[in-house]
């Protein structure tokens, strides 16, 4: 049976050996018996159902809660050449009828279903009279009612079990707490299955974490190593996440808006775009979750704190599915404890609640004030003890230096005390600095005997020491939500000088030996016009057959190709990820470009297609130009063509004042019949509107009334 396996693992998807479970788990399932599998983001769960469905006569009838991602893995399976086809809700009666005729002629091997879907009378009366070779079942944590994911269908597949008592099932999850486990277990009736628990370590990302002090900077400092990769970067509010998406923009990183305030249309549409495009950032809020399959993310960025390692944990494993480097950052300051205490203060729900959120947050914030090695404590939290230090996170790689912080923190909390608790971080660090101004001198506070007594510390040292006293909670935040600072109970014993503490001293900005990770150097300098042609071609393949990049070939199997330079099509199929129908239909065309037969490197095609890409991603003309290394009239005669070929708008193409618009719009319609060359109403316009603008519009007004 392995054997088998091992061959189909190489023939249809191209791989060379199983990875953890994985070989486990497919010969208990083929073997007709039930399994639980846990196994992290990018673990290669797919593989464990999708392998045993090729080996068992018989439909395979996959369970996943996320329509959007059906689709994919059903053009994935198509690619690799394996008959799939998915039922759901955006289909037309005939595509549904046509799909019910295949399934019943057996032409379809996996069937993918809403769960909903799959426990309708109808839907399992039908399925009852097909051969069914197992069932699998996605994110099998959606049953538990404890999770965020909770799915009240998900419930009634525990109905399988007496539908379909000798068909194997195989349920799914990324998710690992013991409570969720064990109501998997419970819920699906998954008694008998063999459990898989795989360790939820994921080490090809790189932990970071720096205090916060000039975000836009340090998230600018951070991205210039990554120009072209793909990213999540994660913000607490809807506002915040519209300037950031348009300050990107106005840097020259292409980048999308999401969250729940969008339309609908529009948020569908920003993330098809971060899809089906590469080197996009998505800039959003946690509603940018679930369903976020693409597998090349090279970096999720945390502007402010995540509320829990749980969060921190699920949003972080977004990036580096692929298994390639990948990279999670994160900025914290005060500011991120201060409000989010202070939600949990005037959040809803009771003590006992309450009380549980407020644990999950603390210990959030120790994993940002850790000095041990963050991959350790991150696991640890998770009941995985991970023997040695990782040696690939931030503290691991800099080293972490702490210092006796006891007789500075005992000012701090002194000033905190003797201004009356209610004052900010910025008042309190005036006071210590001894500065003399206007607010001091109105609360007399010149004279408190605390005045003036830090100046052995800089401002930012001061503001550093307050982040960590409130993240041990040594010092607490106000509750009437003026983010005053108050004395703690706990800190008692360090005032009256019965403790010592020791803080993590800051790194000044320049020091990381690290702060470029691997994930950068994924190509090197020498390589990248190969790499980058191999990308074109790939993505002009995914555009013919209307299918992310990753489809067609993941950028590791991209990545061998580069460095294993295969000079036949046999040394093509021995690379990781060629599979035999993909070695057919790809395999020569992506030779002759490591061959460099084919010129398509930056054809004019690609050259217009990057514009497009960046124009619709908001970018100035000028911003293009610089981008693709062209001259700005150049960007406008393009422009001017995408336009007329209604491949942009003109508003994704010219931010132009409204009123003006029209002036030209009119000037331009003001004649009869035929639209006036652009010669004719540029005086109009003579120092006012370039002429390269009036190109644009008249494409516009063509394109518009195609005339
Ligand atoms: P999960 O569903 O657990 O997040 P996936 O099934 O999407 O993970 O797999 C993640 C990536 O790893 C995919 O690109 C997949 O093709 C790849 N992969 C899975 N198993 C193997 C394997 N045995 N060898 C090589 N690549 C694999
Ligand atoms: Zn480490």
């Amino acid at each position: 049976m392995l054997d088998q396996a091992q061959r189909i693992l190489k023939d249809v998807f191209g791989y060379d050996a199983f990875r953890g479970d994985q070989g486990a788990i497919i010969q208990r399932v083929a073997d007709g018996e039930d399994a639980l599998v846990l196994m992290p983001t990018g673990g290669g769960k797919s593989l464990c159902y999708q392998v045993p469905a090729l080996l068992r006569d018989g439909l395979a009838v996959v369970v996943s809660p996320l329509i959007a991602l059906m689709d994919d893995q059903v053009a994935t399976l198509e690619e690799l050449g394996v008959s799939a086809a998915a039922l759901n809700s955006t289909l037309t009666p005939e595509q549904q009828r046509d799909i019910a005729d295949r399934l019943r002629r057996n032409e379809i091997k996996m069937l993918y279903l809403a769960p909903e879907r799959l426990v309708q009378p109808r839907m399992l009366a039908f399925l009852q009279r097909l051969q069914i070779g197992l069932f699998a079942i996605d994110e099998a944590h959606c049953v538990s009612q404890w999770g965020h994911d909770f799915r009240p269908e998900y419930l009634q597949l525990g109905q399988l079990a007496e539908f379909f008592p000798s068909v194997p099932r195989i349920a799914l999850t990324a998710t690992a707490d013991k409570r969720t486990r064990e109501e998997i277990v419970q819920r699906l009736h998954l008694e008998k299955a063999e459990r898989f628990l795989s360790s939820f370590d994921r080490p090809n990302i790189f932990y970071r974490i720096v205090p916060k002090e000039q975000p836009r900077k340090q998230l600018m400092a951070f991205l210039a190593e990554r120009r072209g990769d793909a990213g999540i970067i994660y913000c607490m509010s809807r506002k915040k996440v519209d300037d950031i998406a348009a300050f990107l923009t106005e840097q020259g990183f292409p980048a999308l808006p999401y969250h729940a305030g969008l339309p609908n249309e529009l948020r569908a549409f920003h993330q098809k775009r971060f899809l089906n495009e590469e080197g996009l950032i998505m800039v959003a809020t946690i509603a940018f979750g679930m369903g976020i399959d693409k597998p090349n993310v090279r970096f999720v960025a945390h502007l402010d704190l995540p509320k829990s390692l749980e969060a921190y944990y699920q949003e972080t494993g977004r990036a580096g599915r692929d298994g390639l480097p990948a990279d999670a950052w994160m900025a914290y300051g005060l500011q991120d404890v201060i409000f989010l205490k202070q939600m949990l203060n005037n959040s809803e729900g009771d003590d006992r609640h309450k009380r549980i959120e407020q644990h999950k947050l603390d210990a959030m914030l120790s994993l940002c004030e850790e000095t041990r090695c963050r991959r350790q404590v991150l696991l640890a939290y998770f009941d995985e003890q991970m023997p040695e230090p990782c040696g690939h996170c931030d503290n691991c790689v800099d080293g972490v230096q702490t210092w006796d912080a006891t007789e500075p923190a005992r000012q701090a909390l002194s000033a905190i005390y003797r201004s009356g608790q209610r004052y900010g971080v910025g008042h309190l660090v005036d006071i210590l600095l001894g500065r003399d101004n206007e607010k001091i001198r109105s609360l007399g506070h010149q004279h408190l005997s605390v005045f003036g007594v830090g100046k052995g510390l800089s401002e930012g040292d001061w503001r550093s020491l307050y982040r960590q006293l409130v993240a041990r909670g040594l010092a607490d935040v106000d509750l009437e939500g003026f983010g005053g600072l108050r004395l703690s109970d706990s800190c008692r014993s360090l005032l009256r000088g019965e403790v010592t503490l020791e803080l993590r001293r800051e790194l000044t900005a320049k020091t990381p030996k690290s702060a470029v990770s691997a994930a950068s150097q994924l190509v090197r300098s020498e390589e990248r016009e190969t790499w980058e042609a191999l990308r074109t071609l790939r993505r002009k393949l995914a555009e013919e057959h209307g299918v992310p990049p990753y489809v067609i070939f993941p950028d590791a199997t991209l990545l061998e190709m580069l460095r294993s330079q295969p000079g036949t099509l046999g040394d093509m199929a021995r690379i990781s990820g060629v599979g035999a129908r993909k070695l057919e239909r790809y395999g020569q065309a992506f030779l002759e470009v490591l061959q460099g037969d084919a010129k398509v490197v930056r054809s004019p095609a690609d050259i217009r297609h990057e514009l497009i890409t960046l124009a619709r991603a908001g970018m100035t003309p000028a911003q293009i130009a610089r981008q693709l290394d062209c001259s700005e009239k150049n960007v406008y005669a393009m422009l001017a063509e995408a336009i007329g070929q209604q491949q942009l708008s003109l508003e994704q193409a010219l931010d132009l004042p409204e009123d003006l618009l029209s002036e030209i719009q009119e000037a331009f319609l003001d004649g009869e019949g035929e639209l006036p060359p652009v010669a004719a109403v540029a005086e109009q316009f003579a120092g006012r509107v370039p002429e390269a603008v009036l190109f644009c519009v008249r494409a516009s007004l063509q394109a518009e009334f195609e005339l």
